[in-house]
């Protein structure tokens, strides 16, 4: 089986290694075809061609977007995108724009927790500030002592109902797609495993993900169990979606799997690279 991962993180967003070291590393692990799917930023893409290029294997320009979709957060990846494309890198900037003020707001919440100086801490860990997120609030917290690890930081805040959560508005679902395609790329849902909700919410999350102008879902990501497997790879079926595959890398250790140790995509599945010159 190819060994590709259509997901990963570069310190431009929320990942811990430079987008050359999470090329090198891939390479390394014997991944074939990658892609660099940073939050809501193209930054990283041209340092991960020139690297994937040194290192002999494939790589695939691609951006991860934040999307609220009936009161929900949703992420949306764009594969094969052009990162000079004037409409993508704009609504981009759109999205990232609110990131530091939420930072304040929870920075603010953190404080009436008892827990000060969260955002110069966050900030610390943010190689990309324009690009300030939770995870580096986690890190943070981690670091401080206040969690054990980034997953405990997720349990006990940050989330709704927990301090240090602040709702956001992010971008609209029909503009994402809109921007992914209109820059040449192809839209994948990201992750739907990950998503809190039922059957009837995921299968109208689906068709108006397809209405949109989506043409895939990730069937094999690091959270989803081999139930979800064989249920998003039934769903892709139904719904006429591709399917992708990709780590969600963000860093060694940080709890998401690793580059290039995926298991196989079912034979099911028609890939979402199936007609790209690149790997056939
Ligand atoms: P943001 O876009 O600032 O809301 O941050 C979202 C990021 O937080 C995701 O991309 C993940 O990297 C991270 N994240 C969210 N929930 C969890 C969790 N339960 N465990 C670890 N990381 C998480
Ligand atoms: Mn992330
Ligand atoms: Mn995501
Ligand atoms: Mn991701």
């Amino acid at each position: 089986m190819l060994n590709i991962d259509l997901h990963s993180h570069s310190s431009c967003s929320d990942g811990t290694l430079t987008p050359e070291q999470v090329v090198a590393r891939a390479s390394e692990r014997g991944c074939k075809v990658l892609a660099l799917t940073d939050h809501d930023v193209l930054l990283g893409l041209p340092a991960a061609r020139k690297a994937a290029i040194e290192h002999g294997i494939h790589f695939v320009d691609g951006v991860e977007v934040s999307v609220s979709w009936d009161g929900l957060t949703i992420h949306v990846v764009g594969l094969n995108v052009d990162p000079d494309n004037a409409e993508l890198q704009q609504g981009l900037a759109s999205v990232r724009s609110g990131r530091m003020r939420r930072a304040e707001a929870m920075a603010a919440d953190l404080l009436r927790a008892g827990i000060a100086d969260s955002l110069p801490g966050a900030l610390a860990f943010a190689g990309n500030k324009d690009m300030i997120s939770r995870t580096h609030f986690a890190r943070f917290l981690v670091e401080s002592g206040k969690v054990k690890d980034i997953k405990t930081a997720f349990k006990k805040y940050l989330v709704k109902g927990k301090p240090g959560y602040v709702p956001h508005q992010w971008a609209d679902l029909n503009d994402v797609v809109n921007w992914i395609r209109n820059a040449g790329g192809r839209a994948v849902l990201a992750h739907p495993g990950r998503y809190q909700i039922g059957k009837a919410r995921m299968q109208r999350l689906l068709v108006d993900f397809k209405a949109a102008g989506g043409e895939a879902v990730e069937v094999v990501t690091s959270n989803h169990t081999p139930e979800h497997v064989i249920q998003f790879t039934r769903l892709a079926a139904e719904y006429e979606l591709l399917a992708s595959c990709g780590s969600d890398f963000h860093g060694p250790g940080e709890g998401y799997a690793d580059i290039g140790r995926l298991p196989d995509m079912p034979g099911a599945c028609k890939p979402v690279w199936h007609d790209w010159a690149i790997v056939n």
